[in-house]
């Protein structure tokens, strides 16, 4: 640790120390979170907050983490459990290469005093384990196994597969706090984030400061060879706005206000990382804000359906990445 510079915990206030440092990534760690500093928060609050939140957004924006296989530095094995058409789960894992039912489905039918039973199956012995099984509770002549087994066939799966995604609003706590861990390691200045770390700790009902973005465009340059995830952060004392802007999988927008009164001095820095590549990568822009434009993005949420096109467009791009790199199953999402 440098001894030359005294750093604070931004959340507490205690100084930061050999004895209290914490690795902290400024983008979730399980999100591919690149970036991270141990000048910015103690280990006590890094232990104390944020974990719920934290979980939270990795888990909604997990379809995106798993299917792009992006990479973290404490990597852990997580499948996703998606639904197929009929409605029976299927586990897929590998980056969407394989799927695998989660378990067997039994339907039995009793039509016209005809049995009618349709099963599905991951392999040939948990067919066996089922008709003997049936063959016991009497629902099934043992005659019929031996011709069952015979005539049951191996399918090629190809599921359309369905998972709903959104980022919950329990989420939201760990949003901001990227937003101040990323301005407080370019700044230092824990100041001017200390209204934020009531909704970071989730005293204070996080609406008041964070804004889903509704637009139809975006104030910078689309590449679509990136995914990326996204931390802006500008201000002017023209506008009278410092706020940041986060992006996800370049998929989902949020603003959060850092001041709606600002009068500091002209502030525009811009943190990119493609997930696809692991590299951090350069777009600079300006999107000067007011605090009404805000207000507008929030007027709005009641014409979502409007926007979902174009969040679907997005949404389309990232697939069609993914679809580059495994080209075996036919995935669906909701948003
Ligand atoms: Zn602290």
């Amino acid at each position: 640790m440098n001894k030359e510079h005294k750093y604070y915990c931004y959340i507490c206030g205690e100084e930061i120390t050999d004895a209290n440092k914490t690795n902290e990534h400024i983008i979730l760690n399980a999100l591919g979170g690149h970036l991270h500093s141990n000048t910015i928060i103690c280990n006590d609050c890094n232990v104390r907050i944020g974990e719920a939140a934290d979980c939270q957004l990795a888990e909604d924006l997990s379809f995106y983490t798993d299917m792009l296989k992006v990479k973290k530095s404490r990597q852990n094995n997580h499948n996703q459990v998606m639904v197929d058409e009929e409605g029976h789960e299927i586990i897929v894992n590998n980056g969407g290469e394989t799927a695998i039912l989660r378990k067997p489905y039994i339907n039995i039918e009793n039509k016209d005093g005809r049995k009618r039973i349709h099963l599905k199956v991951r392999n040939k012995k948990e067919l066996h384990d089922i008709l003997t099984g049936m063959v016991k509770r009497k629902e099934l002549p043992q005659k019929y196994v031996e011709e069952i087994m015979t005539k049951a066939e191996i399918e090629e799966f190809h599921p359309i597969l369905q998972r709903q995604i959104c980022i919950s609003d329990e989420a939201f706590p760990s949003i901001i706090k990227s937003a101040t861990n990323y301005y407080v390691f370019m700044t230092h200045d824990a100041d001017a984030v200390k209204l934020l770390v009531p909704y970071i700790e989730g005293k204070a009902d996080t609406k008041d400061v964070l804004y889903l973005y509704l637009s139809k465009t975006l104030p910078y340059i689309e590449n679509n060879e990136q995914v990326t995830h996204m931390i802006h952060i500008e201000g002017t004392s023209k506008t009278r706005l410092l706020y940041a802007m986060m992006e996800y999988y370049s998929i989902y927008v949020y603003f959060i206000v850092f001041d709606k009164n600002y009068s500091g001095k002209d502030i525009n820095m811009t943190y990119t990382y493609d997930v696809v590549t692991g590299k951090e990568v350069s777009r600079h822009f300006s999107f000067p804000l007011r605090f009404d434009d805000l207000e507008q993005f929030r007027n709005q949420l009641g014409q979502y359906q409007d926007y979902l096109p174009f969040v679907e467009k997005r949404v389309a791009n990232v697939m069609n990445i993914w679809k580059r790199h495994v080209n075996q199953l036919d995935l669906g999402y909701v948003i």
